[in-house]
């Protein structure tokens, strides 16, 4: 089970991964995009590292409803209010639960991956952050289904994320600013893809 105190350790461990992986993510953006998705994601991370461990926290809705929020008030560009969706929509699937088992997260990941999607409109393969979304959603539910232990299914997750991301490297981007470039994005990781292999890679790594 996920408590509120694992999910503020998840964001906590997601903004110390982001901010030392930011120079790598504005370099990724540099060669496809405006250069600046290291430095608006940590931007946003450190908001929502003040908001959960500055303030009391509440049930587990509560707690992603306030990192949607202050994801899309900080962080800006297109993944500001993608990042937001994903969270705000997962703060409605949970509601007030404080605990949350391993079916119920799954159930809330894919309600927030659902959201980028009807926000972004980004299918599999137009190389965004749904190209590592929508294979761990997959991967968590199937682990879930199957019975597999949390800290497993997480890991799993995490690892369908991460091929998801690296499959981003040969696909021309159809949407953001990297579709501007037509042809010439192949050939590149996708920033955002790959922000959010770190997403879930820092759950499973603190839940391991
Ligand atoms: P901006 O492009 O506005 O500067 P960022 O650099 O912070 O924003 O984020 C860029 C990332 O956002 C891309 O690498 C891509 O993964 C993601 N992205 C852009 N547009 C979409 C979309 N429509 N749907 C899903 N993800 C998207
Ligand atoms: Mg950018
Ligand atoms: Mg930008």
């Amino acid at each position: 089970r996920l408590t509120v105190d694992d999910l503020i350790a998840w964001l906590v461990r997601f903004d110390d991964e982001i901010v030392e992986q930011a120079g790598f993510l504005t370099e990724l953006d540099s060669a496809i995009g405006d250069a600046d998705h290291g430095t608006n994601m940590a931007r946003g991370t450190a908001a929502v590292r003040v908001r959960l461990t500055e303030t009391p926290s509440g049930d587990a809705g509560a707690v992603l409803k306030s990192v949607g929020m202050a994801l899309v008030s900080t962080v800006g560009g297109a993944s500001g209010s993608l990042y937001g969706t994903l969270f705000l929509e997962m703060a409605k699937s949970v509601g007030t639960a404080s605990e949350l088992d391993t079916a119920v997260f799954a159930d809330a990941f894919r309600a927030g991956v659902a959201g980028v999607v009807a926000r972004g409109r980004a299918e599999p393969g137009d190389k965004t952050m749904i190209d590592a979304l929508q294979p761990s959603v997959e991967a968590l539910s199937a682990a879930a289904s199957d019975g597999v232990p949390l800290a497993e299914s997480l890991q799993s997750a995490a690892a369908a994320a991460a091929a998801g991301r690296d499959a981003t490297i040969p696909l021309v981007a159809r949407k953001g600013r990297a579709s501007y470039l037509g042809d010439r994005s192949a050939d590149h990781l996708d920033p955002g893809a790959t922000s959010a292999a770190i997403l879930v890679q820092a759950l499973a790594d603190s839940h391991a």
